[in-house]
């Protein structure tokens, strides 16, 4: 699995920004002109790690290949000896975990809500401003929302200041207020997509699963509300026993009451926090009853609404649906199994997630030739 974290040596008292610059074979001196104040450049490489210096401080870099890490912007905790790779330059997978606080609690959810938080917006938004040209950074939680203020804030620094940057921000949705309008409307919708998630057409459904009363209803209504300011909005149902059989009428839910939705992406299940907990209620063998699902984006697809299915591994999916189902788990965690030897289509698909179980679930599943 790609290291998210890594060992480190500063010498500081605080947590700092900084990116690396590990150009090959020279000193930063060499190359002034791509440098700026937050970045540290190579100077020496050997077994006792990686020392990298600049405006920015210095620090040691452990266990890690420099050219594996060049332009990658790190939180630096030197009282704890370890970096966040906030940004890894050569990922098109980056998040940024605003909080680990939610007001639902999902059956399924991978990231179990905490009450602690610490406020990582000023370090996330010098991240974000040093991110390489056109990416898109994700946004998740927890649930951002839950700092909205803060959360609008960072968003309208970095898109007025990096007009080639986007953001992929997940929500639950619940906590948009018309007294949001002004800054909503303001923010570039354009370079914000909206992940946001409904499990069901029918609310006792969705609100059993997402541990809320009333939790569809406040969720409708704010859809209506982010349809008026203009926002392109993913509309994300996982996959579960619980709501499998119902997802052609929530297909003709989603077609009659949310028309505006930009796309609807069908989820498999995450085997990790309360999915693991839950997975025997809850996993979903897609590779042994697809049809309802099929039925469902079908539907969508020929009311004009765009439809994906992500974290599909690709042979559990009939072939004429395949070019539906990007790679869409991180590539920090996914794997791929013995099951994949010799297949024809590992190159496009996004395999499993890490940690999903050895005996997988699926019935049908194997190489493609
Ligand atoms: S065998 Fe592996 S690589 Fe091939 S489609 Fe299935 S999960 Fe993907």
């Amino acid at each position: 699995m790609i290291p998210l974290r890594i060992k480190i040596e500063a010498d500081a008292d605080h947590p700092f920004v900084i990116r690396l610059r590990s150009f090959e074979g020279g000193s930063w001196q060499k190359r002034p002109e791509r440098l700026n104040p937050f970045d540290v450049a190579l100077q020496h490489a050997g077994p006792e790690g990686a020392d990298y210096a600049g405006e920015g401080g210095s620090i040691r870099v452990f266990g890690i290949d420099p050219s594996e890490v060049d332009g990658d912007v790190l939180l630096v905790n030197p009282r704890r000896g370890t970096a966040d790779r906030l940004v890894r330059s050569s990922s098109p997978h980056n998040t940024f975990l605003v909080t680990e606080r939610c007001d639902q609690v999902c059956v399924m959810c991978s990231q179990p809500p905490k009450k602690h938080h610490v406020n990582l917006f000023p370090y996330f938004e010098t991240a974000a401003l040093l991110a390489p040209e056109g990416a898109t950074i994700g946004v998740s939680g927890g649930e951002p929302t839950l700092f909205m203020e803060q959360l609008f804030a960072f968003l309208a620094r970095v898109l007025e200041k990096r007009a080639d940057l986007s953001f992929h921000v997940l929500t639950n949705g619940q906590h948009f207020d018309e007294v949001d309008r002004d800054v909503m409307v303001s923010l570039d919708q354009s370079r914000i997509l909206w992940g946001v998630p409904l499990y069901s057409h029918d609310p006792a459904v969705h609100d059993q699963i997402v541990g809320k009363p009333c939790a569809q209803e406040r969720l409708l209504e704010n859809m209506a509300f982010l349809c008026r300011v203009g926002a392109s909005i993913e509309l994300r149902t996982v996959l579960m026993q619980p709501n499998a059989a119902g997802l052609p009428r929530l297909a003709r839910f989603i077609t009659a009451m949310l028309p505006f939705v930009r796309i609807w992406a069908v989820m498999q299940t995450e085997n990790i926090g309360y999915g693991r907990m839950n997975w025997k209620t809850l996993f979903y063998d897609s590779s042994a009853g697809f049809d309802a699902i099929g039925h469902a984006i079908d539907f969508v697809r020929s009311r004009g609404i765009d439809a994906r299915l992500y974290n599909f591994p690709l042979c559990t999916v009939p072939e004429i649906y395949r070019h539906l189902a990007p790679a869409t788990i991180s590539d920090w965690k996914r794997a791929y199994r013995k099951e994949c030897d010799g297949c024809s289509l590992r190159t496009r698909c996004g395999g499993f997630f890490e940690w999903h179980p050895r005996d997988h679930g699926y019935s049908k599943l194997g190489a493609v030739q």
